[in-house]
């Protein structure tokens, strides 16, 4: 990637884990407000060390433990894992069989690769604005079944630093939920069926619509003539206009391919796809194009790993940002600074004030919340401040509950 050179990444990971991540307000999401008893001491953190070493069920007593051990050694990577019935530095010292996954964030991962079948522009690790529109729709659909169909409240969209997004949702119930029930959820959002061989992936049933295709067809009908008939020009010549055909039903392709070869475009031979009335063929053939293609071991089991928002990938060298679903139609992935970029500008910030040096001790804290505040990770933080900040509103509301007489103490009234 154009302007990352990944041979000087401990350098500038040194840096950033030292002075821009954002470990006060991640502390404070993975706290969940100290409602359950050592539920970060729990929590497995896994880290990617130089050379591809791995180093598994790392976890920490305190978010500023796990600060310090992140500044020593600089991963490549954090991935989070699931809250554990024992600390997971403790696993081999636990009985056989005791040391248990017990709680973790519904996540879900989409990648574009999984849409090389119908994206024309890019194929395996490339990207482009145009197909980004893919996971653009991925996330409207997907977030809004959360929180309409299944009533989730506190999710975090990620970029995933290269060609994709992550999504962690976060309420309390849904972090207990067990694998049978992520598993429901996930065959609930699956609808692209099938691999390589198989031509056709959605069939829709004959007679009903389902409440939740229909709402994922609105969204795809918003994008889907700029992105898939003007961007993607799924009918553009003979060979996208066969693959299209495919899906129709054999009767009808013979007239079909006579008439789009009567016209200039894709926008005019969907147009003629339309004029025969075939409103189930067209929603499949859309929901093919378009529908969100989710990585569904991930979503399945409690123990998977993901990675960290903030995590720099070690590829491109862009953060983990997290995404502001109210500017989500201009989310761009190539604006997301990368973490050389970030160091330039704490570098030329030094120059400015005439002091280049980093200042040690009890200033350390404050002075790191002002060094991301002045770098093009400053609005990415913002979007990660305030999902925190609605989290934490919803932990008062659970201790007013709980226990009167405890609310009036933690909050030192
Ligand atoms: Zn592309």
């Amino acid at each position: 990637m154009a302007g990352f050179d990944p041979g000087s990444l401990p350098d500038l990971l040194r840096l950033y884990y030292r002075r821009l991540f954002p470990f006060g307000l991640y502390g404070r999401w993975l706290r969940y407000g100290d409602v359950s008893k050592n539920y970060f001491q729990r929590r497995e953190f896994s880290f990617t060390l130089h050379d591809d070493i791995y180093v598994r069920y790392q976890s920490f007593n305190s978010p500023q433990e796990l600060e310090k051990e992140i500044q020593n050694t600089c991963p490549y990577k954090i991935d989070i894992g699931a809250v554990y019935s024992h600390k997971p530095i403790q696993h081999n010292t636990v009985h056989m069989g005791a040391f248990q996954a017990q709680e973790k964030e519904l996540v879900f991962d989409i990648d574009l690769t999984d849409y090389d079948d119908v994206r024309q522009c890019c194929s395996s690790a490339e990207i482009c604005s145009k197909c980004w529109t893919l996971m653009t729709m991925a996330i409207h659909i997907i977030d809004r079944t959360l929180v309409e169909d299944f009533g989730i409240q506190h999710r975090l969209w990620v970029y995933s630093g290269r060609r994709g997004v992550h999504c962690w949702a976060c309420d309390d119930p849904v972090r207990k939920w067990s694998s049978t029930l992520r598993s429901a959820v996930v065959e609930y959002l699956f609808l692209v069926k099938g691999g390589e061989g198989t031509i056709k992936k959605v069939t829709l049933s004959d007679n009903h619509v389902h409440p939740f295709i229909r709402a994922s067809l609105d969204v795809v009908t918003r994008y889907f003539k700029e992105y898939a008939l003007v961007g993607q020009d799924i009918l553009g010549d003979k060979d996208k206009c066969e693959k299209v055909l495919a899906l129709i039903p054999e009767a009808d392709r013979d007239f079909l391919r006579m008439e789009f070869c009567k016209k200039t475009n894709s926008v005019q031979r969907w147009e003629v796809l339309q004029k025969k009335k075939m409103v189930h063929t067209e929603r499949e053939i859309m929901l093919q194009y378009c529908f969100p293609r989710l990585d569904m071991n991930v979503s399945k089991g409690i123990n998977h790993l993901l990675k960290s928002p903030f995590s720099v990938h070690p590829k491109t060298g862009r953060i983990s940002v997290p995404i502001d679903l109210k500017k989500l139609d201009d989310f761009d992935p190539f604006a997301v600074p990368t973490v050389s970029h970030l160091c330039h500008e704490l570098d030329m910030i030094g120059k400015g004030e005439g002091n280049g040096k980093e200042t040690e001790g009890p200033q350390e804290s404050s002075r790191k919340s002002r060094d991301y505040k002045k770098t093009s990770l400053a609005p990415y933080v913002k979007v990660f401040e305030q999902f925190v900040e609605e989290m934490e509103k919803s932990y008062k509301g659970q201790r007013l509950k709980g226990n009167g007489k405890g609310l009036l103490e933690s909050e030192g009234c």
